[in-house]
């Protein structure tokens, strides 16, 4: 008898294509997590809508009918749904990547992909959620998970950057390329090693979809996001993360 350590995770898969939807929900379903099926936009949206505190992850295909995926990714950050987005974009279009970043996607798998390579990223994504998901849960009984800087404060339990009385809810993404900029205060980070480190993605990515997260965290983080002080380029390398500059 195989004993599950894991607790069963509700995916909501949105797909057109009947074959991919239904070999995902066959595959999810074997690896123990349910599945809920959706083959447009709109009713991912109605669904999210209805039931977001049940749904653990979105895998969203980025070619549907009606809305595409880059507007339901954006959809669900404008109305603060925080929940992992793993989208599927279609091969050779490195664009569609870096637009699904910008749109709100954690991570993203080109079609047509292995299922196995799919499982994975999704359960390496639902395990990096379900750590901040227990680091917040577990807020109480240790010292927060808090971040000062120059008057601003990255709460890394609620996922949100906080600016005098603005708060700024990050994603999963974000807030662990804001942590892994962080933690190598005042070094230079190359494009490559963030990808590696913090999305887990080794083979030939697109490094410029750092930029645009880059880019989304100076707005927050920048009294002139066109020039940082904080979140310095490197040039020729990538970032650099400075608390206090001169
Ligand atoms: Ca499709």
């Amino acid at each position: 008898m195989v004993v599950s350590t894991a607790p069963e995770k509700k995916v909501l898969v949105v797909e057109d294509e009947a074959h991919i939807a239904s070999g995902l929900r066959f595959n999810l379903e074997a690896d123990g997590h349910s599945v809920v099926l959706a083959d447009t936009g709109e009713a991912a949206l109605a669904t999210i809508a209805a039931d977001w505190s049940n749904i653990d992850l979105v895998v969203l295909d980025v070619m549907l009918p009606g809305i595409d995926g880059f507007t339901v990714a954006s959809r669900m950050r404008t109305q603060g749904s925080l929940i992992p987005i793993l989208m599927l974009t279609a091969r050779g279009r490195a664009e569609d990547v870096l637009d699904g970043f910008e749109a709100g996607a954690d991570d993203y798998l080109q079609k047509p992909f292995e299922l196995s390579i799919l499982i994975a990223r999704i359960n390496a994504l639902l395990r990096r959620h379900a750590w901040h998901v227990a680091a917040r849960e577990n807020a109480n009984t240790r010292p927060p998970d808090v971040y000062t800087f120059a008057g601003k404060t990255v709460d890394f339990d609620a996922q949100e950057l906080r600016v005098k009385n603005k708060k700024y809810p990050l994603t999963l993404m974000e807030a662990n390329l804001l942590r892994y900029l962080v933690q190598h205060e005042g070094k230079a980070v190359s494009r490559k090693n963030m990808l590696e480190e913090v999305w887990n993605l080794r083979e030939d990515t697109d490094t410029r979809a750092i930029d645009h997260f880059i880019a989304r965290l100076r707005k927050y983080v920048e009294k002139e996001p066109s020039r940082p002080r904080h979140l310095q380029t490197v040039r020729g390398v990538g970032y650099k993360f400075v608390a206090a500059p001169k």
